[in-house]
């Protein structure tokens, strides 16, 4: 009897179009060792890398899922946003990227200030060597601390200074979570609320679910098995699309984090997801003609 050839897709990976330490090229390269069918790369706030990564994936079999994770923020708290299969094209979408990146870029400025008014004497033109031509933010500076010897890890330097709360600690730029999602809808993709394990309350989830997301990601490092049953059957009864991905940062040593390809999905998820990108697209291509018909 012929099997169908099972496939796994991580959808959730960074590279160093953001804060990840792999570029595009070596990621698709982990993929590949990992066998994998599929790989979303949703880097923060950027789809600089989803070019480099299709070159690199072109010919191979591996499909690459163009996607972003856009941060926003509510009341102080840190809501991630996936966007899988947005039109990389998009202008509208394109010229809210680069803002949010300008955005990045000033608070980091901000950021380093305050740590220097807190005796950590960072050096910025450091951090930005760090972050390359990626998407600046913390990590780098979390980077910039470990390598001064300031903090002994990425987590430690969140931890105890750069998470909310903490001295050098400053909020970003807001982007509403119901404009991000409209934004990754407008610019055809599908809206995927990302981890919601580290949103700490349910509370929130549950504000935040009414909002029009299409998915939630409910295969994460960061999520158990009980939290992935909870997530898994809030998805049958809201009729989400379900997602997952290891949000692999590059394997840096000495942090812990899952590796490229730990944290899957079914490529049949993949399917369902591409579907609904698709309907998008024609429902966008359709509201287009109606606007063109009605003059
Ligand atoms: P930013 O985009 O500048 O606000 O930085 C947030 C990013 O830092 C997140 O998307 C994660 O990639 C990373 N991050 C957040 N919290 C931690 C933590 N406790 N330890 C290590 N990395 C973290
Ligand atoms: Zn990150
Ligand atoms: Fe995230
Ligand atoms: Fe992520």
């Amino acid at each position: 009897m012929m099997v169908a050839v099972p496939g796994y897709a991580d959808l959730h990976v960074h590279t160093t179009a953001s804060d990840g330490t792999k570029t595009p090229a070596q990621v698709v390269e982990l993929a590949l060792a990992a066998g994998l069918a599929a790989l979303g790369i949703a880097d923060h706030d950027t789809i600089e890398g989803v070019g480099a990564a299709q070159a690199r994936a072109d010919g191979t079999g591996l499909e690459i899922v163009p996607a972003v994770e856009i941060n926003s923020e509510w009341r102080e708290r840190d809501v991630h946003i996936l966007g899988y299969w947005i039109d990389t094209n998009h202008d509208e979408l394109n010229a809210a990227l680069s803002h949010l990146r300008s955005s990045r870029d000033r608070r980091v400025g901000r950021m380093i200030r305050r740590l220097r008014e807190f005796n950590f004497p960072l050096d910025e033109a450091r951090v930005r060597e760090i972050a390359g031509t990626g998407a600046i933010g913390r990590p780098h500076i979390a980077r910039a601390m470990v390598e001064r010897g300031y903090v002994r890890s990425v987590r430690e330097a969140f931890d105890r200074y750069l998470a909310p709360g903490m001295p050098g600690y400053v909020p970003r730029e807001r982007i509403e979570p119901s404009e991000t999602v409209d934004l990754i809808k407008r610019a055809g993709g599908v809206a995927v609320l990302a981890h919601p394990g580290a949103l700490r309350s349910d509370a929130l989830l549950e504000r935040l679910l009414e909002l029009d997301f299409d998915g939630l990601e409910v295969y994460h490092p960061s999520h158990d098995s009980p939290t992935v049953a909870r997530y898994l059957s809030l998805c049958t009864e809201r009729g989400l699309l379900v997602t997952g991905g290891s949000d692999f940062h590059g394997g840096t040593e000495g942090e812990e984090e899952a590796m490229l390809g730990t944290v899957t999905v079914d490529v049949v998820r993949v399917a369902a997801l591409r579907g609904a990108a698709c309907r998008r697209k024609e429902g966008l291509i359709r509201e287009e003609e109606a606007h063109e018909g009605s003059g």
